[in-house]
């Protein structure tokens, strides 16, 4: 007889985690190996050794894959060698992403172009390969990182808040295609968390300071504070759930 929780197990499943090697990502991809998936962890450096070593410890087998998220020629290989190293694809966690801050009249076309890339074009690009995999089987689990800033304005960050709505509307667009096909496409909107992606605002007192009077729960995120909405949106106990921005924010949307 199974119980409730056994709703939340992903055993025999595989997971790919994007920017798995640190951050938010590693949260996750640990997170999703200790509720008993296979993990294979995409970073830039290839070096995802905290990552393995921790899914080792929960007694899963994780792979490192070495991909630049803003060549978005290499997408489609990076499902292809999870499929072809790992058995099959289960679940997609779109966690890369970048940050580049400056005022709108300065801001280089340069960044704006790569935080697209990255921010947008590859999960755009990863949606696409997984999805056609998951399709095929007819059963998967798609999770794209947005933002609070999938619904705000933020401060002197453009690109990353035009690509992150964008983010919110791709979950939703994929949903309405791919629910009735047994492919789950929702979204995980962290708020402000204790990250590389945040070092700056945490390195400027005023806007440190200006950030946590603002959080109902009176702290900035970690890593760990993503793992239960990761693993549900993972598991077959979201299998009704379809386009959702799950926010994870302390409350920060809610004043
Ligand atoms: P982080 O800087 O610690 O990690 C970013 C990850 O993205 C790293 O693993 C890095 O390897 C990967 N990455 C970046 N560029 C890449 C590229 N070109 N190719 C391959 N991998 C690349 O930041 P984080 O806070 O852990 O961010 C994870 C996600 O969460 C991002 O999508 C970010 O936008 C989102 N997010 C973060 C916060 C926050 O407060 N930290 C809030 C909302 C959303």
């Amino acid at each position: 007889m199974t119980g409730a929780l056994d709703l939340f197990r992903l055993d025999g499943c595989v997971a790919l985690v994007t920017g798995g090697d640190k951050g938010l990502g590693q949260g996750i991809a640990v997170a999703l190996a200790q509720a008993g998936a296979d993990v294979a962890v995409v970073s830039r450096s290839g070096d995802a050794s905290g990552t393995l070593d921790a899914v080792a410890a929960a007694g899963r087998r994780g792979i490192a894959l070495t991909a630049d998220l803003s060549n978005v020629a290499l997408v489609e290989g990076i499902v292809t060698e999870t499929t072809a190293r790992l058995g099959r694809i289960d679940i997609l966690v779109n966690n890369a992403g970048i940050i580049r801050r400056a005022p709108a009249t300065d801001y280089e076309w340069n960044d704006w172009r790569v935080v697209l890339d990255v921010d947008l074009d590859a999960v755009w690009g990863l949606c696409r390969a997984a999805g056609r995999a998951m399709i095929a089987q007819g059963r998967g689990k798609i999770i794209n990182i947005a933002s609070v800033l999938s619904f705000q304005g933020g401060i002197r960050v453009p690109a990353y808040t035009a690509a992150k709505h964008a983010v919110a509307g791709l979950t939703k667009a994929l949903a309405n295609e791919w629910a009735s096909l047994g492919v789950n496409v929702n979204a995980i909107a962290p708020g402000y968390m204790v990250t590389d992606n945040t070092q700056a605002l945490r390195d400027d007192p005023e806007r440190s300071r200006q950030i946590l009077e603002r959080i109902p729960a009176g702290r900035w995120g970690v890593p760990g504070d993503l793992a239960g909405a990761a693993i549900f949106l993972a598991s077959p106990a979201s299998d009704y759930v379809h386009g959702h921005v799950l926010v994870v924010d302390g409350g920060w949307l809610a004043r």
